[in-house]
């Protein structure tokens, strides 16, 4: 049976009571991503409203009705209503006045109707507006450019980008996640506006970014459209110009790069190291034996991670995770099971953390020459052999010792760094495999190693020698 493509909204029923008690004093309508990614039948995440009200009436009105709500931009006229776990974020129609520096807006006017709110979304499939009632409201074309997968600016493609560069992003994030053709119209007026990116904050360009590389379709846009985010990587263009004229590769490097990150799962961490694990190869590239080789790539691309992610103000652990799979992304490991112990043992490391690495691996095997993809089932086993590792319960930090601290200080040794020393060497010798990991073993080869004071006392101020 033929559906209306309206028949396919249905407000969940938290969002019906917002509206409801909305409705009750002024105008309110769903709008944007719930509307469009409705037509399309993706699964909806959020429900933002779009209100006649002013959004201290807005909060008042709801307040009034039991509603948690949190002033979370009354300058920008928003306010966010919680309700069963939900956020819902409620935008007073308005009109941005001008923008001056090219992402925010200098002011913002009220607009008296849903319609002029609508004119001011980035994209036609975003100026969307749906209300039980009333139906749909699509002043610009929406509905056909959602039938024909296309994303189309709002007005003049050139004018909206100019106002906010943030848009040129996003037209790219959601051609990734959706698959749609950027308009061509839209689509030159963004290569004309990507250097206007460098204007924004790095943390919304990291959201978009992010949520560009883990699209569905995000290989598509990056090999379309490589330049534009080459202001916050201007590596991209000697990747997108680099040969690998070497046999492992059938790919230069940036298709290679793309290639690796359609492979891996489409999470934050690993793609962004699939993105960033070769970026250092243009720099380090030496083809003067006629075959190109790129020793030292490792270290060159987490240079280059590490700035994007100060840039971009990407969390401290992120980074760190970041900085070190693209470091070590080619590094060999046996798919054997003490080599992964010591591997997991290394500083900064651990299970999840070495997952994740033998994704990227196996994503990068899989964009070498066919040849050479048979590497990715050497990157399967160490997950295989990971999880051997993990069932026997081999210790891989100290805290995995069947002893600690407390213990020997339970049998009257002084905590400092004597006992610290004392616990290395047990956890070196449960590594090596020469002692077992039992409490007993422990603790009577930890009174031998007092005993024999194999453990040097560190020297304190009374036993150092006279200078
Ligand atoms: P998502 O599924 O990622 O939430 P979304 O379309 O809801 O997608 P949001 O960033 O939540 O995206 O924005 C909500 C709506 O606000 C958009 O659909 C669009 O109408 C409008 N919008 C957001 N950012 C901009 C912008 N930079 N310029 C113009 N309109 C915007
Ligand atoms: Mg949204």
């Amino acid at each position: 049976m033929a559906h209306s493509p309206q028949s396919a909204i249905v407000l969940p029923p938290w969002a019906r009571d917002v509206l409801r008690v909305l409705e009750g004093h002024g105008e309110a309508w769903a709008v944007g991503g719930f509307v469009r990614d409705s037509l399309l039948g993706r699964s909806v995440h959020d429900v933002d409203l779009a209100c006649s009200l002013p959004a201290e009436q807005s909060a008042q009105v709801l307040e009034q009705n039991g509603f948690r709500v949190i002033p979370t931009g009354i300058k920008h006229g928003t306010v966010t209503a919680l309700i069963d776990g939900h956020a819902m974020e409620i935008t007073t129609f308005r009109t941005d006045g001008v923008y001056a520096d090219g992402r925010h807006p200098e002011t913002i006017s009220p607009a008296t109707t849903m319609e002029a709110d609508l004119a001011r979304r980035d994209f036609t499939i975003n100026a969307l507006a749906w209300h039980p009632q009333r139906g749909l409201l699509d002043p610009f074309g929406g509905q056909e450019d959602l039938r024909d997968h296309l994303i189309r600016a709002v007005g003049v493609p050139d004018v909206r980008f100019q106002e906010d560069a943030l848009r040129v992003l996003r037209a790219l994030r959601f051609s990734a996640e959706l698959g749609f053709t950027i308009e061509s119209g839209t689509a030159e007026a963004l290569e004309r506006h990507a250097d206007r990116m460098t204007l924004l904050s790095g943390e919304r360009i990291a959201a978009e970014l992010t949520k560009l590389i883990c699209g569905a379709h995000a290989s598509d846009v990056l090999m379309t459209y490589p330049r534009v985010p080459s202001p916050i990587i201007p590596e991209i263009a000697a990747c997108v110009a680099c040969p690998q004229v070497t046999p492992y590769h059938c790919y230069g490097v940036w298709e290679h790069i793309v290639r690796t990150l359609e492979q891996v799962p489409p999470e934050p961490l690993v793609r962004w190291a699939a993105l960033l694990h070769d970026m250092g190869k243009p720099a380090v590239h030496d083809i003067s034996t006629g075959r190109s080789h790129f020793y030292g790539h490792g270290k060159a691309s987490e240079a280059i991670a590490i700035r994007v992610a100060a840039e971009l103000h990407f969390p401290k652990a992120f980074t760190r995770d970041l900085a070190l799979l693209v470091r070590h992304h080619d590094d060999e490991i046996r798919p054997q099971k003490q080599a992964v112990a010591k591997y997991l043992r290394k500083e900064g490391w651990n299970p999840d953390l070495f997952r994740t690495l033998c994704q990227l691996k196996i994503g990068d095997a899989l964009a070498h020459a066919p040849e050479f993809r048979g590497r990715a089932s050497q990157a399967r086993e160490l997950l295989d052999v990971l999880d051997e590792v993990l069932a026997d319960g081999e210790p891989l930090t100290r805290r995995d010792m069947a002893i600690s601290g407390d213990d020997l200080k339970a049998r009257g040794h002084e905590p400092g760094p004597q006992m610290g020393a004392v616990l290395d060497a047990l956890f070196d010798r449960v590594c090596d495999g020469k002692v077992a990991n039992d409490a007993q073993a422990l603790l009577d080869l930890a009174e031998e190693l007092y005993r024999q004071s194999e453990i040097p006392a560190p020297p304190t101020p009374d036993t150092r020698p006279e200078a």
